[in-house]
C-alpha cells in the first residue's frame, strides 16, 4: 500500500510505467500435489505441520486459492544482463502473495511458476520440476551453510505439463509443472530502482528508496541525502559478505544480472547455479556463458562491484555527486581483499594474522587448480593435517584428487613445498590439531548441493519418488557435521555426472 500499484488489473504484457507492481491472479492448477515443506520455514512464519498438511496450504501454496484480504502482486523491475541493460523485466513468473509478520520477522510469501504477469514477456509464467527442485533444495542448503540467502517454504507439482523444450525432430517435450514457495523479508532487487532511474522517474525512485529505507535499513534515519549515501554503502557491505560465503562455500550462481541481486544483500534466484568440485576460478555452470564465462567463480568479487555500480548510477539522482558513491565502490575493493584473506585464513584454522598469509593462500589455490582438486573434500580433509607431520600432508588429502596418479614430479613437489610451508606457519599458532580441526570443520562444509545429487533427486521425483528430495534436504540441514550414516554423499562427483549442466528454466 505504500507503493505505487499498476491501475491495470489484467495480465497482459506491457510496459508499466510509475509503478512498483501490478496485481495478478496466480493460475489454477489442475491436480496440485505437495512434494516437501522446509519445517524450519514453516515455524518461521508460524505455522506447524499439520496446518502444512491441510487442503487450504496445498491450495494457497500452488496458488488455487488466494487468501482472504490480500490482493497478490508482480513486482516490476529492470536490469542488466550479461553486462547489457535490458530494459523492463518484472516478475514473468513470481506472484507475491502476502507478508507476514511473524516474531517481529517480515516474510513475503512468493509462488514461482504460478502462471503469467504483465512480465511474462514471451515465455510462459511456469517452473517444471526440474528447476523447482533445484531452487527449492538449494536454497534451503545455502540457508544451513550460513550464507545469506531468500528461503524456501514448500515445493509442489502442479499436475500440469509445461512445455519447455522442442527436440531436435520438431517434437514438443513436455515436463512436469512445479511450484516452490519462496520466503525472504523482501524480493527487492537492484533493478527496482534502476527501472526508475532509467525513466527518469525520480519521484517514484525516492518513494521505492525510502520505503526501502523505512523497512529494511529503519537504522539508517529518515531520507536524506546523507541516508541515501549510508544506505548504498551498507548494500555494497551486505553483497560484499554474501560473495565471500560464496567463494568460501564454492558456490557459482550462474546469472548475477543486476535483476538478480538482492538488495538485501541475499542470495535470489537460483538458475544455473553449481558448486566447485574441481577448484576452478575460470568454471560457470552457465552454458549459455560458457564462451566469456562472465559469470565464473574467480569473477564473482568482480561482477558484484559491476552490479553495485549499476546500482549507484540509479540511486545518483537521489544524491546529485559521485564522489561518495565512488568512495563506496572502492572501498568495496579493498574490503574485499581484507575479507577474502580473512576468509581463506579461516579455512585453513589460522587465528594469527600473518603478513605471508597471502602468499601461503595464493600458492594454495595455484596448487588446487594443478590437476581436478575437489574443493570441499579437500579442505574438510585438510583438518586432519598435523602441524608436525608435513611429509604426511599429501597423503592426507590424496581422496581430493580426481586423478591421484597426475599428483606426482613437479605437481607433488609444489604440494609438498606448501605443506611445509603450511606447517611451519601452524608453529605459530597456539591451538593444538585437534582443536583447529574443529573450528576448520565448522567453516569447510562436509556436505554441499552437488549437481549430481540434485539431478538424482529430480530423476526420482520425475518418477513419482520423493525420498531423495527428503534425504538430501536433511542431509544438507547440518552441511557441518559429520553424518555417518550419509557418507556416500561426502564423495568426488561420479564420472557420469561430469560436464552435466542443470538447467535454469
Ligand atoms: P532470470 O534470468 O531467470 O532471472 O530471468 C530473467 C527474466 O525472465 C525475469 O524477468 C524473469 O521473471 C523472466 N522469466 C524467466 N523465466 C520465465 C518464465 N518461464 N516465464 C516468464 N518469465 C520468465
Ligand atoms: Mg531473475
Ligand atoms: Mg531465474
Amino acid at each position: 500500500k505504500e507503493l505505487p500499484a499498476d491501475p491495470v488489473l489484467e495480465n497482459t504484457r506491457r510496459q508499466v510505467k510509475e509503478a512498483c507492481y501490478s496485481f495478478v491472479t496466480p493460475r489454477k492448477t489442475s491436480k496440485p500435489q505437495l512434494l516437501h515443506v522446509s519445517d524450519e520455514m514453516l515455524s518461521e512464519i508460524g505455522l506447524d505441520k499439520k496446518e502444512a498438511a491441510s487442503e487450504a496450504f496445498l491450495n494457497v501454496f500452488t496458488g488455487n486459492e488466494v487468501l482472504e484480504n490480500t490482493k497478490p502482486y508482480a513486482m516490476c523491475y529492470a536490469g542488466h544482463q550479461f553486462g547489457n541493460w535490458a530494459g523492463q523485466l518484472g516478475d514473468g513468473r513470481a506472484i507475491n502473495l502476502a507478508e507476514v509478520v511473524h516474531h517481529d520477522k517480515r516474510w513475503v510469501l512468493q509462488l514461482k511458476g504460478a502462471g503469467e504477469t504483465p512480465y511474462s514477456r514471451s515465455a510462459d509464467g511456469l517452473a517444471v520440476l526440474r528447476s523447482s527442485v533445484r531452487e527449492y533444495l538449494c536454497s534451503e542448503a545455502m540457508y544451513h551453510l550460513g550464507v545469506p540467502t531468500t528461503r524456501a517454504l514448500s515445493l509442489a507439482l502442479t499436475g500440469d505439463q509445461v512445455l519447455r523444450d522442442v527436440m531436435y525432430d520438431g517434437h514438443p517435450a513436455y515436463e512436469k509443472g512445479a511450484v516452490v514457495c519462496r520466503v525472504a523479508p523482501s524480493f527487492l532487487r537492484f533493478g527496482n530502482y534502476e527501472i526508475f532511474a532509467a525513466r527518469e522517474d525520480e519521484k517514484n525512485l525516492k518513494i521505492l528508496t525510502d520505503y526501502t529505507i523505512r523497512h529494511f535499513y529503519p537504522h539508517l534515519g529518515a531520507p536524506s541525502k546523507e541516508t541515501y549515501i549510508a544506505f548504498f554503502k551498507e548494500v555494497t557491505e551486505r553483497t560484499l559478505q554474501m560473495i565471500i560465503h560464496w567463494q568460501r562455500v564454492g558456490f557459482v550462481h550462474g546469472v548475477m544480472n543486476t535483476d538478480n541481486m538482492s538488495v538485501l544483500g541475499l542470495t535470489i534466484d537460483y538458475g544455473p547455479y553449481g558448486w566447485l568440485e574441481g577448484f576452478e576460478y575460470g568454471w560457470t555452470p552457465n552454458t549459455t556463458d560458457a564462451g566469456i564465462k562472465r559469470y565464473r567463480y574467480g569473477n564473482q568479487p568482480n561482477m558484484a562491484l559491476w552490479n553495485l555500480f549499476q546500482l549507484a548510477n540509479a540511486l545518483y539522482p537521489l544524491v546529485g555527486e559521485a564522489p561518495p558513491f565512488e568512495q563506496g565502490l572502492h572501498q568495496f575493493k579493498t574490503d574485499f581483499e581484507k575479507e577474502s584473506l580473512q576468509m581463506m585464513r579461516s579455512k585453513l584454522g589460522l587465528q594469527l594474522k600473518e603478513a605471508s598469509d597471502i602468499l601461503l593462500t595464493s600458492q594454495l589455490e595455484d596448487n588446487l587448480q594443478l590437476t581436478e582438486t575437489d574443493m570441499t573434500i579437500f579442505f574438510r580433509l585438510l583438518a586432519d593435517f598435523k602441524k608436525d607431520k608435513a611429509q604426511e600432508g599429501l597423503k592426507r588429502v590424496h581422496d581430493a584428487f580426481y586423478s591421484p596418479e597426475e599428483v606426482e614430479g613437479d605437481i607433488a613437489d609444489k604440494w609438498n613445498d606448501w605443506f611445509v610451508k603450511y606447517a611451519e606457519r601452524l608453529q605459530k599458532e597456539s591451538l593444538p590439531d585437534e582443536e583447529r580441526k574443529t573450528g576448520m570443520n565448522a567453516v569447510n562444509p562436509k556436505y554441499v548441493l552437488r549437481n549430481y545429487m540434485a539431478q538424482l533427486a529430480i530423476e526420482a521425483a520425475d518418477k513419482g519418488d520423493y525420498t531423495l528430495i527428503d534425504e538430501l534436504y536433511t542431509l544438507l540441514k547440518q552441511p557441518y557435521a559429520e553424518q555417518p550414516e550419509s557418507e556416500k554423499w561426502f564423495a568426488k562427483r561420479p564420472e557420469w555426472a561430469r560436464n552435466k549442466i542443470g538447467c535454469s528454466m
